[in-house]
C-alpha cells in the first residue's frame, strides 16, 4: 500500500500521520503520532498504530532528534520507513504569504522562500522549516511537498485582502489578509461539489471550519473571495482560546494601562481568551454541560460565539449575493448539533431551514441537514487536512 507521511511541525512538537491517500475523511490513518516537549528535559513520543498506543519518553533536544526517535518507534512497531511504502512526504506549512497559491515540490530554493516568510509567522514557519530539513535528510529519495495553510486564499480580491491601513507600511511589512485553514476550506468545498455532482464553478458556498481554531470562508465558483482569519490566525470568529475580531485599540489600552508587554498581550489574546477566556473551558462538550447546569458565564460565552458566527454568515451571504450551500466542518462543526442549530435559527426568510432530525444524525460522514425545501442546502462534511495534504503529496510522486 502506497502511503504518504504527513508532517505538521510546531515550535515544540511534531504531529505525524502515515496516510493512505485513498482513505475517506472519517477513516483512521494507517498510523499517527505526536512528538512533544521538544527542547524540554524530557520529551514524549506517542505512536498510534493498529488500535494500540505506544509511548516513549526521552530527552528530545531538537526536531531532528524528535523525528529520528519517532521513526525508531515506528520501526519497532513495524511501520517504520524501511517497512512501509512511503511514496511522498507532505508538510503543512502555515504561511505562504503572497508567494504561494498552491502546493509546491520542495527544493532548496522553496525552503529559502519559506524562510523569507518567517516575519509573517515567526513561531510557525521556522518549525515547519526544521521539519522539512530533517525529513528531507531521513527520506531523501521521495518527493517532499509543502502545502500552505494560506494557499487557497491567494485568490482573495483586493477588496477583501487589503486592510485600510497606510499603504506604504502595509507594503513594507506585508500587512494584509492572508487567511488560514485553506486546506480544509478547499477540501470541503470540493467535496460539496462532488456530492452535489455539480462543477465547482456553478456553486457559491459558505464554509464554516469550527474547531479549536475557527474560520469561515466565502467560496464563489470554487474560488475563495473572503475569509475571516486575517494577517494572522487570531482574527475573525471567536475561537477556543483566541479572541477573534477585537478592537485593535484594546492592545494599546492594555499596553498603556495594564503594564502588559506585547508578548503578554499576544499570549492573552491567543491562549487565554475566546470561549475559554469567557467561561473557563474551551471544549464544547464541557461548555454544553455547564450551560445545562445553569452556568451564566458559559451561556454568555456561547452567545458571544454564536453572535459572531452569524455576523460573518450575514456578511458572506451579502458578499456572495447567491448562496447555494452552507457547510459545517471540524470538531465543533461536525459534532455540536446545537451550534449548527443556533447559528442558523430563524433564517427561513433567507431560504435556510435546518431539519432537526437530520441535524441530529451522528458524525459518520458527509450529510445534508437542511430540509428538502430549504433554498440554501446545509451540509456537514467531515474535514481531514492530513488526508488532503497526503493527496497533494502523492500527486508529485506519480508525476
Ligand atoms: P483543532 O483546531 O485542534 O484541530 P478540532 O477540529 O479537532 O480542533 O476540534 C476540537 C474541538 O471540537 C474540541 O475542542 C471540542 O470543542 C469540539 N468537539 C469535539 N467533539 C465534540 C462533540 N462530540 N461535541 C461537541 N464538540 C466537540
Amino acid at each position: 500500500m502506497a502511503l504518504a507521511l504527513v508532517l505538521n511541525s510546531g515550535s515544540s512538537s511534531i504531529k505525524f500521520q502515515l496516510v493512505n491517500p485513498e482513505n475517506h475523511a472519517t477513516d483512521e490513518p494507517f498510523a499517527s503520532g505526536l512528538v512533544e516537549q521538544i527542547g524540554e528535559p524530557i520529551g514524549r513520543i506517542v505512536l498510534k498504530v493498529e488500535g494500540e498506543k505506544h509511548v516513549l519518553e526521552a530527552p528530545i533536544p531538537d526536531h531532528s532528534a524528535g523525528l529520528k526517535l519517532a521513526f525508531d518507534l515506528m520501526d519497532q512497531h513495524n511501520c517504520g520507513p524501511s517497512q512501509v511504502d512511503i511514496v511522498a512526504v507532505g508538510h503543512r506549512v502555515v504561511h505562504g504569504g503572497i508567494l504561494f497559491s498552491a502546493p509546491e515540490l520542495i527544493t532548496d530554493e522553496i525552503v529559502e522562500m519559506i524562510r523569507d516568510l518567517i516575519p509573517l509567522a515567526p513561531l510557525h514557519n521556522p518549525a515547519n522549516i526544521d521539519g522539512i530539513e530533517v525529513a528531507r535528510k531521513i527520506l531523501p529519495d521521495v518527493p517532499h511537498v509543502a502545502v500552505f495553510d494560506t494557499g487557497f486564499f491567494h485568490s482573495l480580491p483586493p477588496a477583501a485582502a487589503l486592510y485600510a491601513i497606510n499603504s506604504e507600511v502595509a507594503a513594507e511589512y506585508g500587512v494584509r489578509r492572508y487567511g488560514f485553514h485553506g486546506t480544509s476550506h478547499e477540501y470541503v468545498s470540493q467535496r460539496t461539489a462532488e456530492i452535489l455532482e455539480k462543477p465547482a464553478i456553478d456553486l457559491n458556498i459558505i464554509t464554516c471550519h469550527l474547531g479549536n481554531g475557527a474560520s469561515m470562508a466565502a467560496v464563489e465558483g470554487g474560488r475563495a473571495v473572503d475569509t475571516s482569519m486575517g494577517m494572522t490566525p487570531l482574527a475573525g470568529l471567536v475561537m477556543g482560546t483566541r479572541t477573534g475580531d477585537i478592537d485593535p485599540g484594546v492592545v494599546f489600552h492594555l499596553a498603556r494601562n495594564a503594564g502588559m508587554s506585547i508578548d503578554e498581550i499576544d499570549n492573552l489574546m491567543n491562549k487565554k481568551s475566546g470561549v475559554k477566556g469567557l467561561s473557563g473551558v474551551n471544549d464544547f462538550r464541557e461548555l454544553r454541560q455547564m450551560i445545562d447546569e445553569g452556568d451564566q458565564d458559559a451561556w454568555s460565552a456561547y452567545n458571544v460565539y454564536i453572535h459572531q458566527l452569524r455576523r460573518y454568515l450575514g456578511s458572506y451571504m451579502i458578499a456572495l449575493g447567491r448562496v447555494d450551500v452552507i457547510v459545517f466542518t471540524a470538531g465543533v462543526g461536525e459534532n455540536a448539533q446545537f451550534v449548527r442549530e443556533d447559528a442558523l435559527a430563524g433564517l427561513e426568510m433567507y431560504g435556510i431551514k435546518v431539519d432537526p432530525e437530520r441535524n441530529a444524525l451522528p458524525n459518520e460522514g458527509p450529510r445534508l441537514i437542511s430540509t428538502d425545501d430549504s433554498k440554501i442546502k446545509v451540509y456537514v462534511i467531515p474535514t481531514n487536512e492530513e488526508l488532503a495534504i497526503a493527496r497533494y503529496a502523492v500527486k508529485f510522486a506519480k508525476a
